[in-house]
């Protein structure tokens, strides 16, 4: 029995019997795609901001490298990473969810995909390991070069591609979902989530950030039934608890990057030894920006230009938002080891924020590899809350941060 699979199956029915719904249902149907995958039937590799609508329509499985990479960390499969880093011949800089899918295929939890679909935006080391990989399995491979501009020009090269792959996939592939009713799901999808986020928004810290951190990546499943039913099941469960729901007085965090998946409880254990609430994360912020099935390939760039990461300008607008909304106290920064795309912005997220006065810690390691977390992170984080105790106590710093923004607007 491939281990990868009974993790997954158990780990479904232990959220179940935990109540956690949401989660459940995530994992039961990631279960579903990779058993298909295990019994023998080809598949195509995707990497993040792939546009699953677009996937959705043909009869064949789809794995998202860093969520089934995710997987696998969480559950521990591989052995000593760097080691593994040597014997796949992965440069000594790259990223672990990379090493993680290497070494899945190595250890033969999972095939060779029979295609492979990458984009350059958000990771351009995951879009070099896919050329390589291609290379080195003589594999098909998509690769979708997204211009980092917000200009006319940017979105027409986006959206040829994506018309391209269309055309391909098509091809090569038996469609059995149109696309029409693909972009009803999805749109129906981001409205649900646009209404999470106003009960988040009423009642901070209501949702448990670490079922946020779970659920982020369904934004690769939008179009899907089942994406909507997670989250409908999710708004339904938050609808009951803000009935009673008062938020307690408690630091109030944000938490931006990565979290740790082999430590599950990292943030629960943050919470109760500061006595704080992360109160939003960044990951799990989709853009709510609706697909026009008039202009599908257009307004499907359009989307990806409008997601948080896309631009350094449009992700610290949504930090400040975030920190105006949430009345936030302080920021938690999860930094990976070796990613060359987030901890990169870190001194502009300082410098940006530096008027807000709002404390930020960095605290780093790796994501996928228990050995690159390190104890020393308690101790930056013990002088992190000292501070914000310290402050919490100051009333006034609150009075002119929030003077200082109305004064910006
Ligand atoms: S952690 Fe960074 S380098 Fe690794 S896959 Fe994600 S964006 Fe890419």
């Amino acid at each position: 029995m491939n281990k990868l699979l009974t993790y997954m199956n158990l780990a479904s029915r232990y959220a179940e019997g935990l109540g956690e719904l949401p989660i459940a249902i995530y994992l039961r149907e990631q279960h579903r795609i990779l058993e298909r995958v295990i019994n023998g039937e080809e598949y195509i590799a995707a990497t993040y901001y792939v546009p699953n609508e677009i996937l959705s329509q043909f009869d064949i499985p789809v794995l998202y490298i860093e969520r089934i990479s995710g997987f696998g960390a969480a559950n521990k499969l591989l052995g000593n990473i760097d080691i593994k880093r040597q014997y796949l011949g992965m440069p000594s800089c790259s990223c672990t969810y990379q090493i993680y899918y290497e070494g899945l295929i190595d250890e033969c939890y999972i095939p060779h995909p029979s295609r492979i679909i990458a984009s350059s935006f958000a990771c351009d080391d995951a879009w070099w390991y896919c050329n390589k990989m291609s290379q080195r399995y003589k594999t098909d491979i998509y690769l979708i070069d997204v211009f980092r501009s917000n200009s006319e020009e940017a979105e027409l090269y986006i959206s040829k591609q994506l018309y391209e792959l269309d055309s391909i996939l098509k091809i090569n592939y038996k469609t059995v979902r149109s696309l029409d009713s693909i972009i009803e799901q999805s749109n129906e999808g981001l409205e649900i989530k646009a209404k999470i986020d106003s009960v988040r928004k009423n009642n901070p810290g209501i949702l448990d950030s670490n079922t946020a951190l779970k659920l982020f990546p369904l934004y690769n499943d939008l179009g899907k039934p089942y994406a909507n039913e997670i989250m409908q099941t999710l708004y339904d469960l938050l609808l009951i608890k803000a009935a009673h729901y008062e938020p307690e007085n408690k630091i109030r965090l944000i938490w931006l990057g990565m979290i740790p998946l082999y430590y599950n409880n990292l943030i629960k254990d943050i919470e109760e030894r500061y006595n704080c609430r992360i109160v939003y994360e960044e990951l799990f912020q989709y853009p709510n920006k609706h697909i026009d099935k008039r202009n599908i390939y257009h307004s499907i760039s359009k989307r990806i230009m409008n997601t948080h990461f896309f631009t350094m300008q449009q992700r610290m607008r949504d930090i400040i938002e975030y920190i105006d909304t949430y009345n936030v106290d302080g920021i938690i920064h999860f930094s990976q080891k070796n990613c060359r795309f987030l901890p990169p912005m870190l001194p502009l997220v300082y410098s940006e924020l530096s008027e807000y006065k709002i404390p930020i810690v960095d605290i780093n390691g790796d994501v996928a590899d228990p050995s690159g977390f390190s104890d020393t992170i308690w101790d930056k984080l013990d002088a992190f809350f000292e501070i914000l105790n310290r402050r919490k106590k100051d009333v006034s710093r609150n009075v002119d941060c929030r003077e200082h923004r109305i004064n910006q607007a």
